[in-house]
């Protein structure tokens, strides 16, 4: 491998990261982590040293890094076709992995794509065509909720709601109406209502807004509302999807069917980048008249192979090693860990958790809930500290995230959490 000096010249000189301000990045007292093998829920960087891979890296790994069945089906894979086009050919990869996420969902319509964001794109796109092809062309707008994040395409960036990401591109984005809460969308007149062709939201829990719980029963009352207004429903599933949760999707915490579920992350079990999209037999059928009614969307790596078959052998892991009821053991352990850090750590104001999923929110006073000085960016600092007790993860402002992979054992669940209590008292205590 090219010598450490040599690549953080590289990496200085020529990369731009994501979400990063990178006057601090390219600082020359800044160490940037070069990660180089991973092994279960393990990240190794160069020097050989290893941390937890506390956040599954950015929410995509599932069963672990390095997962030999998944490395051997996708090493299989490349060795007999890496990608064809799925315009007007197809693979058997494809039409498996298709069929096996209908059987899981109920949902019999998959189209792929390849993150997130382009498989937001689909539902949304999706959506409006549907309306328009059932003669209801005036259904064109979207609601979403305050908070709320889908992606970074356009269209996926317009039904998201965190204003620091938009600021400088306001004319990349069109108008959504934007509701806070299931009362404030029950609230809205007819004259808004018969115009809405969908409505998007992160079922159980809000991700990117700190990891924001909805109340118990609102994705059921949330359907009902759809359904009395015919208004499609889009369950971004991206994060919660999965296992994430203690169920395989979030959405069968509370019985519900959507008519759009988005999956990206985890559905490779964090091995490669591939979306999709589910949806009903009835939307697909609104497509199916005039040649024109196609639907004019896609992308070169859609339904790429190797995504594909990382993703069967992910399902294959979930089913041949039970890994949803073995996950209730790493879930109760997680809790209890949190419960007591909330308990002892006096810079804990609150723990949201569900599943294998946390926000630890921190604040100055946790009694009084005031909070530390935005510029001291404790959150980012408390994350930097905990690297030095074996764990890497990110924060949202002051809420740190932990979100381990599902393979992760008690000992490394423990060792995770106990690495925050350590790294929040370092940094904590002088401010
Ligand atoms: C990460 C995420 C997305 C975007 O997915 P990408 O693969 O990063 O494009 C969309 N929705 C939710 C809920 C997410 O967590």
């Amino acid at each position: 491998m090219t010598d450490h000096q040599t690549l953080l010249r590289w990496e200085k000189q020529h990369t731009w990261h994501p979400f990063t301000p990178m006057k601090p990045w390219i600082a020359e007292e800044h160490e940037p982590l070069f990660i180089v093998r991973g092994e279960g829920a393990w990240l190794i960087d160069m020097q050989g040293q290893p941390y937890l891979d506390g956040n599954s890296s950015i929410w995509t790994c599932i069963h672990g890094h390095g997962h030999p069945y998944l490395v051997e089906k996708v090493c299989a894979q490349a060795q007999t076709l890496a990608h064809s086009s799925f315009l007007g050919l197809t693979h058997p990869g494809a039409a498996e992995l298709a069929a096996r996420l209908a059987g899981l969902t109920g949902l019999s319509r998959v189209f792929f794509s390849d993150d997130g964001s382009t498989a937001m794109e689909v539902a949304l796109k999706m959506a409006l065509e549907y309306h328009n092809h059932v003669g209801e062309p005036h259904r064109s707008r979207f609601v979403s909720f305050h908070h709320a994040y889908h992606g970074d395409t356009a269209a996926a960036a317009s039904v998201g709601m965190i204003p620091k990401f938009h600021q400088y591109s306001p004319s990349l984005r069109f108008d959504v109406e934007k509701v806070d809460s299931l009362e404030e969308l029950e609230k809205l007149p007819a004259t808004h209502t018969q115009n809405l062709a969908a409505i998007v939201i992160e079922p159980l829990i809000q991700g990117v807004a700190g990891m924001q719980l909805w109340p118990v029963g609102m994705l059921k009352k949330l359907r009902a509302w759809c359904d009395a207004h015919r208004v499609l429903l889009i369950a971004d599933e991206v994060m919660t999807g999965f296992g994430r949760t203690g169920k395989m999707f979030a959405y069968q915490h509370e019985e519900v069917l959507p008519d759009f579920l988005v999956l990206a992350k985890g559905l490779t079990g964090g091995m490669m980048p591939l979306a999709a999209t589910l949806t009903t037999e009835k939307i697909f059928e609104a497509f199916l008249g005039e040649p024109s009614k196609a639907f004019y969307y896609g992308h070169s790596y859609t339904a790429n192979p190797l995504g594909c078959a990382a993703a069967l052998a992910s399902l294959d892991v979930f089913e041949n090693q039970k890994v949803l009821e073995r996950v209730q053991v790493a879930i109760q352990v997680f809790h209890d860990a949190l419960e007591r850090l909330s308990r002892e750590c006096r810079y804990v104001h609150e723990v949201r958790r569900l599943g294998l999923i946390a926000g630890i929110e921190l604040a100055r006073n946790r009694s009084t809930a005031e909070r530390f000085d935005a510029r001291a960016n404790v959150g980012a600092q408390v994350c930097l500290a905990a690297r030095k007790h074996g764990l890497l993860t990110r924060p949202i402002g002051d809420v740190l995230v932990l979100m381990p992979p599902l393979c992760s054992n008690p000992a490394e669940i423990l060792q995770m959490v106990q690495a925050l209590a350590l790294a929040i008292r370092e940094v904590c205590d002088p401010v």
